[in-house]
């Protein structure tokens, strides 16, 4: 716990995301003293803006378009699923290039496989810090809907409904009349739909992310304003400058998100991380329609989430650099179809929110060791499911870190895996 002052603890956390807080809630509950480090305020990066879907019901990743007329439709830019920065594919085309393999049948299975012990556990461990929290008000347990408007569509589902069947992950497919019977709100767009019933929806992932940080503060650990790009070995401790001065830990953990690399290059270690952006924009409802559960559009990418704010329409991916100015033609694209399925109402923001998924291209997180740095630790790359995994991560950096058994094999999220 803490001493005397506030300028050294045992371990420092960089990086205030729901990855992060969640990491330090662990650690702070093993009883070491911990400093949360974030140049801004708790969960106001990449895990503000999601679609607050726990989707612990997860078994493949998103692929590479195998369809000939999806990847055209992408190359023309007429996709409403996947927009890119045509000068950033020749940056990333080897990352794209390990996704198109990762995306194999045989791989998408074996990812299947090894994602599987942090996704059967991602509900439950929300609902261990959210109890503690006294976050549970933010859930909601309707599960989430993907509506399909093609049979094709519904039919490749196939492979996904007898896994799920095998690995017991629940889902009721359902024709138009019975997802229209669960949301009335739609219009009959659609054909097919699969109500993933285990998922639980967050109506306000900025909120959950400060009640997260707030049990962390009674458990004893500190949050302070600071600039990761300043971590330095210093004798036997990292140190990072903060508004409050120059802070020192035996050990760091960094869980930077879709910033990581900035900071892992300063310090020689490079991962294949890339990024996957995409767009939101909240809106009201017309003729008093409501949403009660995030709904998927799956052939045009769009979630509407329902939020605090408002409905929450959030894009597929866009290929673009992290910086890049803003390019939310997606949403321009998708907006006149969601509002044909749902009574949208004004606009709330003019300006979209712009976030950025972090990815690796086999779609696993990075949860271990960092590279030929001693006491640094990697909690990154968590991709479409940074919500979802945030504090099943954080249970299992807190056990690698404090030397208890993990609560599954890590060795799947090791760093380790790209030095190959
Ligand atoms: C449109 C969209 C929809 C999504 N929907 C879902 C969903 O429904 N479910 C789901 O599970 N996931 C979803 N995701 C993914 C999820 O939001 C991310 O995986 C997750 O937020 C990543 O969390 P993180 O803590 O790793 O990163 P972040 O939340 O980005 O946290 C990183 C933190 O590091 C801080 N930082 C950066 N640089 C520095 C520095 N130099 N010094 C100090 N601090 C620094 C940032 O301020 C930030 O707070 C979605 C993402 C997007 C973009």
């Amino acid at each position: 716990m803490w001493e005397v002052f506030l300028a050294r603890a045992e371990i420092m956390v960089l990086g205030a995301g729901i990855v992060g807080t969640s990491v330090a809630i662990h650690l702070a509950k093993r009883g070491l003293s911990v400093a949360l480090i974030d140049r801004q305020g708790v969960g106001e990066g990449t895990s503000y803006g999601n679609a607050g879907i726990i989707e612990g019901n997860t078994i493949f990743p998103p692929a590479f378009p195998a369809n000939l007329i999806d990847l055209a439709q992408i190359a023309l830019k007429r996709s409403p699923v996947v927009n890119y920065h045509a000068w950033h594919l020749l940056r990333v085309a080897p990352w794209l290039n390990a996704f198109r393999i990762a995306s194999r049948p045989v791989q998408l299975r074996e990812t299947a496989r090894l994602m599987r012990p942090l996704f059967e556990r991602a509900v439950a461990e929300h609902d261990a810090i959210a109890g503690e929290a006294g976050a549970e008000r933010y859930f909601n347990r309707r599960g989430w809907l993907k509506l399909y408007r093609t049979d094709r569509a519904f039919a490749a589902l196939a492979p996904e409904i007898d896994l799920a069947a095998a690995l017991g992950i629940a889902n009721v497919p359902l024709d138009r009349a019975g997802a229209l019977e669960l949301e009335p709100g739609l219009a009959a767009d659609f054909r097919h739909a699969v109500h993933w019933t285990g998922a639980v929806s967050v109506t306000n992932p900025l909120a959950l992310t400060r009640a997260y940080a707030a049990r962390y503060a009674v458990l004893g650990g500190i949050v302070l304003t600071g600039d990761a790009r300043t971590l330095h070995r210093t004798g036997p401790y990292w140190r990072v400058e903060t508004e409050t001065g120059p802070l020192d830990a035996h050990e760091a953990v960094l869980a930077l998100g879709p910033w990581a690399p900035d900071i892992l290059e300063l310090l020689g270690v490079r991962l294949p991380l890339a990024v996957k952006r995409g767009y939101h924009c909240h809106f009201g409802t017309k003729r008093n329609a409501a949403l009660s559960r995030p709904v998927l559009d799956a052939e045009n990418g769009y979630v509407l989430a329902p939020m605090e704010q408002g409905i929450r329409l959030t894009t597929g991916v866009e290929f673009a650099a992290r910086d890049a100015a803003p390019t939310p033609v997606q949403l321009d694209r998708v907006l006149p179809l969601a509002r044909k399925l749902f009574p949208l109402g004004e606009r709330v923001e003019v300006t979209p929110w712009l976030g950025a998924r972090p990815c690796f291209a086999d779609s696993r997180p990075v949860i271990s060791r960092a590279p030929r740095q001693s006491g640094l630790w990697l909690a990154l790359g968590h991709a479409h499911w940074g919500l979802t995994l945030g504090p099943v991560t954080g249970r299992l950096m807190a056990e690698m870190v404090s030397g208890a058994t993990p609560l599954c094999d890590p060795q799947p999220y090791s760093a380790d895996r790209f030095a190959r």
